[in-house]
């Protein structure tokens, strides 16, 4: 078996063209233009990379978005109050605080300052706890998109036996609460899981978020399996991989998403969905 390899970057286009068109359907019946905030604490190059891609996907898909830099020394209190200023402002419907923060700040702090209906990276506890019970309002963007993917490749959750390996709070837990309720029979694996394999052959679906390149390799997935690779890793040789062995486990699987041009493309994608989710909600009667 070879695995017919998920275009990421496909599915991300396609989607990003109906949110386009739900944005002017904003625009045009109701004069809202949905507005993004991004604030970027120090000079994190990666961070400023991530910023700029977040901030060019808004342009081109016609959300508005301000960029709020501040200096790696900005005390805590300096950024809860431009936090404090975007919650009020009626213009902004998301509000995002790239990650890392400088040390003095406390992420915990930050993340719980941003109100519920405007945190479209899902990381407030508000909406964490939303994926317990089934009732997100913005699930977490990089979980979000490997959920897009499989319902964009019509891959069966019901019933299924997923494996997470991964446990952080932003890919791995969230991941397995979102398959868990959509009735995956579901195994989270981190790095004190004894015997790895043992569980990946299990996988009907293998969700991998591990951040270590080649962890996963053909001997411990079954045949047939649907590999989603979340990693990102670079290589001293400057090679951009995934947590997958891909040549040698796309032999075995029926689908698998490469590294880069799958999940990466549709993490983006899911902050401006959330962003129009925000908007629209704006719309709704107050009861
Ligand atoms: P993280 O916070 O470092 O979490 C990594 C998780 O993997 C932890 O739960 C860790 O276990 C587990 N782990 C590490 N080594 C392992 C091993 N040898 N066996 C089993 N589990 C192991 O990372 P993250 O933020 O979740 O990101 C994970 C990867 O996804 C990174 O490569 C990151 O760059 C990538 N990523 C990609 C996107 C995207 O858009 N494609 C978005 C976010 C992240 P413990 O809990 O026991 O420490």
């Amino acid at each position: 078996m070879t695995a017919r390899i998920i275009d990421g970057k496909a599915i991300a286009r396609k989607l990003r063209a109906e949110y386009a068109e739900r944005i002017a359907t904003l625009k045009s019946r109701h004069g809202i233009v949905p507005g993004i905030a991004v604030i970027l604490v120090g000079d994190n190059p990666a961070s400023q990379v991530y910023v700029r891609n977040k901030i060019t996907a808004c342009k081109d898909t016609g959300i508005h978005s301000e960029l709020y830099r501040l200096p790696a020394d900005t005390p805590e209190s300096v950024l809860m109050a431009r936090i404090d200023a975007l919650n009020a402002d009626p213009a902004v419907h998301g509000i995002l605080v790239q990650l890392p923060l400088p040390a003095h700040i406390s992420v915990p702090n930050v993340l719980e300052r941003i109100t519920p209906d405007k945190d479209v990276d899902g990381f407030h506890l508000y909406n964490v706890g939303g994926l317990v019970t089934g009732n997100t309002v913005f699930p977490p963007c990089t979980p979000y998109g490997v959920q897009k993917i499989l319902e964009y490749e019509n891959v069966r959750i019901e019933g299924q036996n997923v494996v997470v390996v991964g446990a952080s709070n932003i890919v791995g837990k969230p991941m397995a609460l979102m398959l868990m309720q959509q009735d995956a029979t579901v195994c989270i694996c981190h790095k004190k899981t004894r015997d790895l394999g043992q569980f990946t052959m299990l996988a009907d679906i293998l969700v991998v978020a591990a951040g270590v390149p080649g962890l996963i390799v053909p001997q411990m997935v079954k045949t047939g399996v649907v590999v989603i690779d979340v990693g990102i890793n670079r290589l001293p040789d400057g090679r951009l991989v995934g947590d997958v062995d891909f040549e040698g486990v796309r032999k075995k699987a029926s689908m698998i998403t490469p590294v880069p041009g799958g999940v990466g493309p549709m993490t983006i994608t899911m902050l401006l969905h959330n962003t129009i989710v925000s908007a629209e909600r704006g719309l709704a009667p107050k009861g």
